[in-house]
């Protein structure tokens, strides 16, 4: 499917547009809940156990999470209003950059308004036309458009194919052996619930003069002791240049963020376009976000992540993260299994191209700590047969 059908190019009318997403099973529409979200949502009028939010350690609708929202705002008003180099750096941004940074073990962090933000901020910032991004082929839209942005080359390898990886890289090296490289990847890929593999891409990228940047999105507040992310899971994050995360799922907030060295911190400080020009995160949001932070890296963190490791393993054992797909291929036996699984009390989306590849439409369980073992083993009975 074209963009545009050949009967409206130049129309000012999408009509067309949408007729030809809809005719394609691809027409997506917003449908508001009825109730604040948590595990347990209502929609229509019925009860749902909702296992589409990525809130895995259910933190979102948390009453110590909200209470230190309410007292941000106590503090600090309602917005920052204006950007962070202007006069928006408010005492929230600062600790709560200082606190991740201690908790990542890192030099310094940045603080985004959201995870897409901080992707499409960054890479402009940290590449540019004589450097090439070298991405997999899962990489999350917020990193592609980064890093078409960027201007740099942009080199794509088959997911998770350290083989091809390594060859791509000789090839890059005998040709720009100056250019800055960059391999971006993500910890857990959002849609598969995979890992990337991090220590034979590390060494990859050592042995080509390469850096890394890790989005850790769906492993931050997860994986890794204190719920750190993989790289610290593994022993290595002092080996990775970049490591991107985000407060909007695990830590059940919004705001995306990078930790990295003081000088790259820096420059993006410098650089990064949607930290510059962008109006910085409301300071109740970061002084929310320090209570989240504590709470995930707390012994109340390790609880939560060993029931939703629990919760997981009820509906795939061995399974390494809380993002759970069941690969249907076409896009209409995706939404018919989403609709099925509604009249049987669980909100579970459909996930269709674009957003997945073509032929590889999914359902997709988002599994939290705080849904009851039953209700996940109830989940469970129903996807088995499909
Ligand atoms: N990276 C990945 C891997 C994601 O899944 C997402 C969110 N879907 C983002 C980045 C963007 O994060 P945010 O929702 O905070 O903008």
């Amino acid at each position: 499917m074209t963009r545009r059908s050949g009967t409206d190019l130049g129309s000012p009318d999408p009509q067309q547009e949408l007729a030809d997403l809809s005719e394609a099973g691809l027409l997506r529409t917003l449908k508001p809940l009825d109730s604040p979200t948590g595990p347990r949502v209502m929609r229509d009028g019925r009860e749902l156990w909702n296992f589409a939010s990525n809130d895995y350690l259910g933190l979102a609708t948390d009453p110590e999470l909200a209470e230190a929202f309410i007292e941000g705002v106590r503090k600090y008003g309602a917005g920052s209003a204006a950007s962070r180099l202007v006069c928006g750096t408010l005492p929230p941004h600062h600790l709560l950059e200082e606190a991740l940074a201690a908790a990542k073990g890192t030099q310094a962090a940045l603080v985004f308004s959201s995870g897409f933000a901080t992707a499409v901020g960054s890479l402009p910032a940290l590449a540019g036309k004589d450097d090439v991004l070298v991405l997999d082929k899962l990489c999350h839209a917020s990193l592609i458009d980064g890093a078409r942005l960027s201007g740099a080359t942009i080199r794509v390898f088959p997911h998770n194919d350290t083989t091809k990886l390594a060859r791509l890289l000789e090839n890059i090296r005998a040709k720009q052996p100056a250019a800055r490289v960059i391999v971006i990847t993500e910890s857990v890929f959002s849609m598969d619930g995979d890992l990337c593999p991090l220590t034979e891409l590390i060494e990859l990228k050592d042995r080509h003069g390469a850096l890394l940047f890790l989005d850790e999105a769906h492993a931050f507040g997860v994986l890794g002791p204190r719920g750190m992310g993989l790289a610290a899971e593994l022993g290595v994050k002092d080996r990775v240049d970049f490591q991107m995360g985000t407060f909007s799922k695990a830590a059940g907030l919004a705001g995306g963020y990078l930790a990295t060295t003081t000088a790259w911190r820096d420059l993006l400080v410098n650089r990064a376009r949607s930290f510059v020009y962008s109006t910085a995160p409301p300071p109740a949001l970061a002084h929310a976000a320090m209570t989240s932070l504590e709470r995930i890296t707390s012994s109340d963190g390790d609880h939560r992540r060993k029931q939703l490791r629990e919760n997981i393993a009820v509906l795939s054992a061995g399974h390494p993260s809380p993002v759970i797909p069941v690969l249907l291929g076409g896009n209409e036996a995706a939404l018919e299994a989403a609709a099925r699984l509604e009249t049987r009390g669980f909100l579970v989306p459909a996930i269709r191209y674009p957003t997945v590849p073509r032929g590889t439409a999914r359902l997709r369980i988002s599994v939290s700590a705080a849904h009851p073992p039953d209700a996940v083993a109830a989940l469970a009975s129903e996807i088995s047969p499909m």
